[in-house]
């Protein structure tokens, strides 16, 4: 599935990089550029810049940069046809039908109409929460719960009246068949075949995807029901489990802070938003799957979990640690006291008793042995055996071997278990696991390549300098470059010349792609070489030739501390021929040497 490559570029002359991150974050202007406070990291003064000119954006401060469809794929966490998609609809360009299988096309189709009818039925039912009489006992309720308008509205909550009919009819006059409504979700069947509204006389809390478009409802009662909530059903347009709710409005704010508090009802996330706690997630009542742990780890890989205080809560909170800790998310956890909800809480203690609660919030690991110890007596050995098999499980889910022994070791202290012998069979009971490989992965990927200050300054002075690379680069030798890991952009600077292609963003994507290097292409485009603009085009030359020859001396130092061993090594073995030929070499290196130093050492100054 993908879209044609003539599609995408077209797009990428068409959208306007300012415009499209203008949404996510408000940009001011600044010379050449736009400058916001970076939405990627927390910070007070802004390091984030967007560059219309260069078409891309760079954070000065986490280093995060690239073009209109990487900010989109960092910001909404899709990938990149997924944000090719974002991108044309934010520039209002018309999407070219992809090349797929007809049943995904027909699904697809599906989804978008039974989310059309949800929007038909929200505006509805919000309508009725604002304004009709019957309302009244929503309004109530809200008021009650010390809801706020503004909140009301934030979340979009309506109101289903106490009818069998009242919403179908109102979808049939909007245009909606009786099919369409049936695959909506929004009525429940009878077996004679006669279908009716499924929300009555409740309050609704719409379920959002992470765009923000409803895909499924919930309703609490406000008549004393023995069901206080129902939900939607499942839909084309939406599958238990895989959404959180509040995550649209809360998602920013939780990468911002760099963790998630991890709630369980509507009320719960809501209740924290209005007294300004916005890093939160509902998991909507049904226990916490791996798909909404994956979800959100897109935004955060450090949870709080802060489910209900009563036992089903404390339940609850212990299935959703074994998920999280299989999708290797850092977990805490947060009981409130006298089993109070976040809701509960905050309107009684308010938000900085809740924060302070937070901030002291146990390792999920002292939360189980805690709950493994409650109403045993470890010097029963029956009890001490249930309390072990009780906790183990969660150790041997923890994927690094490291943290995994740490919490073995707080277990058996906290257990009270000294005998070496059966320490050691535990540990060999929950080692096997697949701790090693997430741990290879991980660092893998946070490897990163530093270049030499010659060098950088050097590719700095080259991309953002046309003329300079017209006369520098025919001067370069590929020996000057080759050994350095930034050696697949000069070679890109040294094609794109020869060839006489745009030297952009995109060409030196499209030259890098797959090296790792290239994630360095924003901050090297974005940089502004100190005094370049008013210096004379022949202070620039000087500049660029001291890169070129710090360069070339550290390659020679290199050379001559490799020939000093070659040197030793033909002593050694009485290759005397060799020997002299080597150290013929080396006179003559170190004279190159002593020519390169001056003029190159102002880099050497500069690191
Ligand atoms: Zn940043």
């Amino acid at each position: 599935m993908r879209y044609p490559q003539t599609f995408i570029d077209d797009l990428k002359r068409q959208a306007d990089i300012v415009r499209v991150i203008q949404d996510y974050v408000q940009l001011k202007k600044k010379g050449a550029n736009w400058m916001a406070c970076c939405p990627f990291h927390k910070e007070k003064t802004p390091s984030f810049s967007v560059s219309p000119v260069k078409e891309i954006f760079y954070c000065f401060g986490c280093h995060k940069g690239g073009s209109v469809f990487n900010f989109v794929m960092e910001m909404e966490r899709v990938s990149f046809p997924e944000a090719i998609k974002l991108v044309a609809e934010k520039s209002g360009v018309p999407l070219p039908i992809m090349v797929d299988d007809s049943r995904f096309q027909a699904r697809r189709l599906e989804s978008e109409e039974v989310i059309e009818l949800n929007k038909w039925a929200l505006d509805w039912w919000e309508q009725q929460l604002e304004s009709s009489s019957e309302g009244i006992i929503a309004r109530d309720y809200l008021k009650g719960r010390e809801i706020t308008e503004e909140t009301r509205k934030a979340f979009r909550l309506g109101y289903a009246p106490d009818s069998w009919d009242a919403l179908s009819t109102h979808l049939r006059q909007k245009g909606a068949s009786q099919e369409q409504i049936d695959r909506s979700g929004l009525v429940a069947r009878k077996e004679e075949g006669r279908s009716y509204d499924r929300f009555r006389g409740r309050l609704i809390f719409p379920v959002m995807d992470i765009q923000g478009k409803p895909i499924a409802f919930g309703g609490r009662t406000l008549k004393d029901e023995d069901a206080k909530y129902i939900n939607s059903p499942e839909t084309a347009a939406y599958v238990k489990g895989r959404n959180l709710f509040g995550l649209n409005l809360t998602r920013d704010e939780i990468r911002r802070n760099g963790f998630v508090i991890l709630v369980e009802g509507f009320l719960d996330l809501i209740v924290p938003y209005q007294f300004g706690i916005r890093n939160v997630a509902a998991s909507l009542g049904t226990a916490l799957t791996p798909d909404q742990v994956k979800l959100l780890g897109r935004f955060a890989r450090k949870v709080v979990v802060n489910y209900d205080g009563d036992q089903a809560g404390v339940q609850a909170a212990k299935k959703a640690i074994e998920i999280l800790l299989a999708e290797d998310l850092e977990v805490k956890i947060l009981v409130l006291p006298d089993g109070t909800d976040p809701d509960e809480f905050l309107r009684k203690s308010g938000a900085s008793d809740y924060h302070r609660r937070r901030g002291e919030a146990q390792s999920y690991i002292q939360f189980v042995i805690d709950q493994a110890v409650q109403g045993r007596k470890l010097s029963n050995p029956a009890d001490k055996e249930a309390a072990i098999d009780e906790v183990l499980p969660y150790i041997r889910a923890v994927r690094s071997r490291l943290q995994k022994r740490e919490y073995f070791d707080i277990a058996m202290d906290s257990l009270r278990i000294n005998d070496v012998t059966l320490k050691r069979e535990l540990w060999h009971s929950i080692r096997a696991g697949i701790g090693e490989r997430a741990r290879v992965g991980q660092s893998g990927k946070q490897a990163q390549v530093k270049p030499t200050v010659a060098e950088q300054k050097l590719l700095e002075m080259l991309l953002t300098d046309r003329e300079l690379r017209q006369t520098v680069l025919p001067k370069l030798e590929p020996g000057d470059y080759d050994e350095l890991p930034t050696a697949v952009i000069f070679r890109a600077l040294v094609d794109g010349e020869r060839e006489g292609a745009a030297i952009d963003f995109d060409f030196l994507t499209r030259k890098t792609e797959g090296n790792p290097i290239s994630e360095l292409l924003p901050s090297l485009l974005m940089a502004e070489p100190q005094g370049q603009e008013n210096d004379q085009s022949e202070g620039r030359h000087l500049d660029a030739q001291r890169c070129i020859d710090a360069l070339r001396l550290m390659n020679v130092d290199r050379r001559i501390s490799d020939l000093r061993s070659e040197i030793a090594v033909a002593e050694r073995n009485g290759e005397t021929e060799r020997r002299d030929r080597l150290s013929t070499e080396q006179v003559e290196l170190t004279r190159r040497r002593d020519g390169l130093l001056p003029r190159a050492e102002a880099m050497q100054i500069g690191q």
